[in-house]
């Protein structure tokens, strides 16, 4: 059996290295259009990689539709294959990350498995089309043809585009008549109609919640990270990647400076002291600032510290994104991963509709959707 595999990324690499391993007369090709490998892999977890998580992943994904998947290829499954290939792990809470700390061991462990297991990697892949036959399928590149016996699609989505996730492919599997649920950026930093020019770079840890038509659709404590424009930083990611799911609708974000301290408590201090008391003991100075500025005394004071509400104008982009949100509708597979409208064509990864908060979730989809294909191919 001849397979071609079209993204030398995570799952690509993964279902590569595990199908060749257990089938070891089968050819594999990748092609991958960028002129290395695993460029997206260096970045992730701030170059230290987050990995995995041990936590349940229960609610975790967009679609129950992978459950089976991550319940057989689950963290501790994960783990094993990992260290087989030499990516030695450790927990920091749930969070897993190489041993090294480092991604480029990760990216490392991966080439080197490829190379050992004699996979050929064809570079500057510029794939045109292909055309599925009665007994083979066809791939047109731009400069050449391939035969091949299977494809695997492992070209990610759309997110921080440089790192080779350019979304070039959707365009040919629109072609192919599949459904792309529509594209948009998630685990980004957040555009608001509010300016934050004075707060810059401000780090604070707080409580965010996300009110949808006046509803709460979101609340999680993390590190806000104010930036000129909007705000930025993991616990504002996970809320884009909420809102990105939906941009139809009015949002709503307000920031809690004080979630360890009641609303009640704060009202007993201030009817001891003044405001600025209040702001100058408790609140980021920048912040203060900027509340002092406003002269709120009572209820109001309050509320602005426990609900700083910013309005959401729109999601930075994809070139800042970390995950895709949409892809290949999984409407369009099978529970085998392969096309429902293209016989002997597979998909793993984040080109699927498939995307999860940060936290090592959206790695662990590559994994597992690779090592489960893997499986059944
Ligand atoms: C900055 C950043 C940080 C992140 N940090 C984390 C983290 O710490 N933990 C976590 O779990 N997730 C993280 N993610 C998300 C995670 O990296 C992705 O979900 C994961 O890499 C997806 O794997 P994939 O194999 O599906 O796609 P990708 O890793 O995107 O790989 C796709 C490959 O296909 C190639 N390709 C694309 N189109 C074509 C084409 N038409 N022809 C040929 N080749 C093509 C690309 O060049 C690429 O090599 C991060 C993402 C970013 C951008």
């Amino acid at each position: 059996m001849r397979i071609a595999v079209i993204g030398f990324g995570v799952s690509g690499a993964i279902f590569s290295i595990a199908y060749k391993r257990a089938h070891p007369k089968d050819e594999i090709i990748i092609l991958e259009h960028l002129d290395s490998p695993l460029k997206k892999v260096l970045a992730t977890g701030n170059g230290k990689c987050n990995i995995g998580n041990n936590s349940s992943l229960k609610g975790i994904y967009n679609d129950d539709f992978i459950s089976g998947i991550l319940e057989r290829y689950d963290y501790e499954t994960q783990e094993k294959f990992l260290d087989s290939l030499n990516i030695k792990t450790k927990l920091v809470g749930n969070l897993a990350y190489p041993i090294s700390e480092s991604a480029v061991t990760v990216r490392n462990a991966l080439i080197k498995a490829i190379e050992a297991a004699k996979i050929k990697v064809i570079y500057n892949a510029n794939i045109e089309d292909y055309s599925v036959n009665d007994k083979d399928i066809d791939i047109y590149l731009s400069d050449r043809s391939l035969k091949v016996d299977r494809l695997v699609i492992a070209t990610g989505g759309k997110s921080n585009p440089k790192l080779g996730s350019d979304g070039s492919i959707f365009d040919i599997l629109n072609d192919h008549h599949y459904r792309i649920n529509k594209l948009e950026p998630g685990l980004c930093p957040i555009v608001t109609k509010e300016s934050f020019k004075e707060l810059d770079g401000t780090r604070v840890k707080g409580e965010v919640t996300v009110r949808k038509n006046n509803k709460i659709v979101f609340k999680e404590k993390g590190e806000i990270l104010f930036k000129k424009h909007g705000l930025s930083g993991i616990v504002i990611f996970n809320a884009s990647r909420i809102i990105a799911h939906d941009l139809n609708a009015k949002y709503e974000i307000s920031l809690d400076f004080l979630p360890e301290i009641s609303k009640d408590d704060l009202g007993i201090f201030l009817s001891f002291n003044k405001a600025d008391v209040l702001l100058d003991a408790y609140i980021h100075p920048l912040i203060s600032e900027r509340i002092k500025k406003e002269n709120l005394t009572g209820i109001k004071l309050l509320d602005r510290i426990k609900s700083f509400k910013c309005h959401f104008d729109s999601l930075s982009g994809f070139e800042y994104s970390q995950v895709t949100i949409g892809g290949v509708s999984l409407k369009d597979v099978n529970n085998k991963l392969e096309s429902n409208i293209e016989k002997h064509v597979y998909f793993i990864g984040e080109v699927l509709d498939v995307d999860a908060p940060c936290g090592g979730y959206n790695l662990m989809w590559a994994i597992a959707s690779g090592l489960y294909l893997s499986d059944y191919l």
